[in-house]
């Protein structure tokens, strides 16, 4: 989703909230997935809810990740809701992939009617999940307390997005909450403090050029307006307020330093590199100052050297967030 377009602001630690300025939608996600390993498929399923005028809609996101060739494809999920058995068909996207070695199948579930379904999810007293591959005997079976994992989710969604009274203990896990939403705050202080110091460096950097150019000019156009002595103080002065430039430079830099470490959506520092390309950018001639093992002279000499763009891909482990990188390395 473009940043521009969308506004986006985390309630709680639970659910972020997305509204698109250009499509009236609204999109409120569970910040939390539910996870299972079963075999050499890894499933992970997540709450969402989409709001457009005249449409209203609870989805079961669905992502299977499987190092066989051809995917893992599911059918439909069945439902044992206190031993009553519901079915919701899987609708696969067309965004499914292969990275590095693995395939990721990717698709939804419609809960509807959405707010009576998730709560009688909510509700349930038992609850039994198991997952239909549209190849016959691959079914997956989601353990028990995978499905009170799902459950718990669930009551937190419906906590979030329908009536904050409703399950207020699945969202009281205090400590846990605490660490989360220090965390959001924190990434959030840190966002003004660079907005400031950006905004700072550029105030601080015209001043600075104004009154060092002001010295140099007064300087010039007055010889002998200020003594020698007076005059060097200016000039040290001067030069010495380039550190209202420099200070808050070091700390953008600093804080860039970081970001790069992160990622760009869950601010985890959980990122790998997956892929690395490079591709000739240029072809430049240089002049080169060499000395001559002969006469002992310098002369110069025009080489040639190649830049290139490099591309780097990153994943995030936590959220699974895909972004790359582009720069360009100059040849020596
Ligand atoms: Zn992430």
């Amino acid at each position: 989703m473009n940043r521009n377009a969308a506004v986006m602001d985390i309630k709680t630690d639970y659910v972020s909230v997305n509204h698109d300025a250009f499509d009236p939608l609204t999109t409120i996600e569970h910040l939390r997935h539910c996870r299972h390993r079963c075999g050499r498929q890894e499933v992970t399923f997540s709450w969402r809810r989409s709001i457009r005028p005249g449409s209203d809609r609870m989805i079961l996101d669905l992502e299977i990740r499987t190092p066989r060739a051809g995917g893992w494809l599911p059918s439909k999920l069945t439902l044992l809701v206190d031993g009553q058995r519901h079915d919701l068909r899987y609708w696969p996207s067309s965004t499914s992939t292969y990275r590095r070695g693995n395939h990721h199948e990717i698709g939804l579930m419609f809960i509807e009617p959405a707010q009576a379904m998730l709560r009688m999810l909510c509700e349930a007293k038992t609850l039994k999940l198991k997952l239909h591959s549209a190849v016959c005997n691959e079914d997956i079976l989601l353990p028990d307390a995978f499905c009170a994992q799902l459950q718990l989710q669930a009551q937190q969604f419906y906590n979030n997005t329908f009536d904050a009274d409703a399950y207020t203990t699945s969202v009281a896990g205090v400590s846990a909450h605490t660490a989360d939403t220090t965390f959001a705050d924190n990434i959030a202080r840190r966002e003004a403090r660079y907005k400031k110091l950006c905004s700072d460096r550029l105030i601080y950097g015209v001043l600075w050029v104004c009154v060092l150019g002001a010295i140099y000019l007064g300087d010039s156009w007055g010889e002998g307006v200020f003594s020698q002595r007076t005059h060097n103080l200016l000039i040290a002065a001067g030069w010495l307020g380039a550190l209202s430039w420099l200070l808050p430079h070091l700390q953008i830099l600093y804080i860039d330093h970081q970001k790069n470490q992160e990622c760009p959506r869950c601010h985890q520092r959980t990122i790998k590199r997956v892929d690395y390309h490079e591709a000739v950018y240029q072809v430049r001639s240089e002049e080169r100052i060499v000395i001559d093992r002969l006469t002992g002279g310098r002369k110069s000499r025009q080489v040639t050297v190649t830049d290139h763009e490099v591309t780097q891909t990153f994943e995030c482990t936590a959220c699974r967030h895909a972004w790359s990188r582009r720069h360009i390395a100059r040849g020596l």
